[in-house]
């Protein structure tokens, strides 16, 4: 037995959930029981790995496993010696999404084993699912918005509901195997068992097939309908629609449409998490002096007191008035950075006040300007050297 969940599932103390769930996946995989028939030490670690996902993968769990320790943890009841196979079955199947029966997810055994077990041909075959990646800008992610998509999709043919048979017609037992769906051929010594190329192995073909699919029991469609954008998207966010993926088969559900946003870049804001950085130009005047100055938000203009004798490139934050947050509904902050503008096309005037005012600042005026004088002095002394 492994000493701790973290070290059953090889990830670090402080692993993403992304990363929990891959090496979950990996390692259930590896020993899943269908894929190491007979094999208990096999079956003892998929249990094992079941069982520190299931605590690792719940973040209410997983910080009281963090804070009692493995041993006191395990004692106080939490899982133990009454995790059986088939719990670690159930997990593994939310997992890769409601089973492989069909239904659900999008996964079959034969897709995370490579084949080994015989397809049922007649079974349910959920339809996959779709992404579409749709560019917004950055106010959309902001306030959130609704969008027009239209995008091609496979949807169950309306002609023969999904059949694949034309109108009026049905589906009779396969001629060539009789209804088995397989057939035996032999070579030589050898007899081999094969799939039916007449039915595919479903053991019924197709009388007519429906003129509109071709048989197919599913057409290629624009589907066009509305995504609700929320408020505080970033780029990478995603929003799954359930069911406008593409269309199952034979009663199989159908997929999920899984829309990924990339945010355009705007020419005011920066976007840090749920924090918003805006540069603003401040006169020279307001720097040195304080002063109030006006401050863009994405909640409409705002005022902010400038402290005298701040520096270009200084940060002040606005508490509140950054992005709202995708989940939560909070709001982060706005970071403004003041950068001095330098007067340009002074007056000949202009340029002597200017002049005169220089002539008049003290040491103490620039501390800035002295401790620079003195640090340059000092590299320069120590390169020469
Ligand atoms: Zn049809
Ligand atoms: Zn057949």
């Amino acid at each position: 037995m492994a000493a701790d969940y973290y070290q059953t599932l090889g990830v670090s103390r402080g692993a993403s959930q992304e990363e929990i769930k891959k090496a979950y996946r990996k390692l259930a995989i590896k020993y899943h029981p269908d894929k190491n028939p007979g094999d208990k030490a096999a079956e003892e670690k998929f249990k094992e790995i079941s069982q520190a996902y299931e605590v690792l993968s719940n973040p209410e769990e997983r910080s009281r496993y963090d804070q009692f320790g493995h041993e006191a943890y395990t004692n106080a009841g939490h899982g133990g010696s009454a995790y059986d196979t088939r719990r670690a079955q159930d997990i593994f199947s939310q997992f890769f999404g409601g089973g492989f029966g069909g239904g659900g997810g999008g996964f079959s055994f034969e897709d995370l084993f490579g084949g080994g077990r015989p397809r049922n041909p007649n079974a349910p075959v959920p339809g996959d699912d779709l992404r579409y990646d749709m560019e917004i800008d950055f106010e959309d992610a902001m306030y959130g918005a609704e969008k027009p998509v239209s995008i091609p999709r496979l949807e169950s043919c309306d002609a023969c509901h999904g059949s694949g048979c034309e109108p009026g017609s049905g589906k009779k037992t396969c001629p060539r195997c009789g209804g088995r769906g397989s057939q035996t051929i032999s070579q030589g010594f050898f007899s081999v068992q094969q799939t039916c190329p007449a039915c595919r192995g479903t053991g019924q073909i197709i009388e007519k097939p429906c003129r509109k699919c071709s048989g197919q029991g599913r057409v290629q469609k624009r589907d066009s309908f509305t995504v609700r954008i929320p408020p505080g998207v970033d780029t990478g966010s995603q929003v799954r629609v359930q069911g406008r993926g593409g269309a199952g088969l034979r009663g199989g559900q159908n997929g999920d449409l899984y829309v990924v946003f990339h945010v355009r870049p705007n020419r005011i804001f920066s976007r840090n998490g749920d924090d918003l950085l805006c540069e603003i130009p401040v006169p020279f005047s307001i720097m040195a002096n304080g002063g109030v100055v006006d401050v863009p938000t994405i909640a409409g203009k705002t005022k902010m007191r400038v402290p005298a004798g701040s520096q270009s490139g200084s940060v002040l934050r606005i508490k509140g008035k950054g992005s709202p947050n995708l989940r939560r509904g909070t709001r982060g902050d706005l970071h403004v950075r003041l950068l001095v503008e330098t007067p340009v096309k002074l007056t000949k005037e202009q340029q002597e006040l200017l002049e005169k005012f220089n002539a008049s600042l003290r040491a103490a005026n620039t501390p800035r300007a002295e401790g620079f004088v003195k640090e340059a002095k000092q590299f320069l002394r120590g390169d020469g050297e």
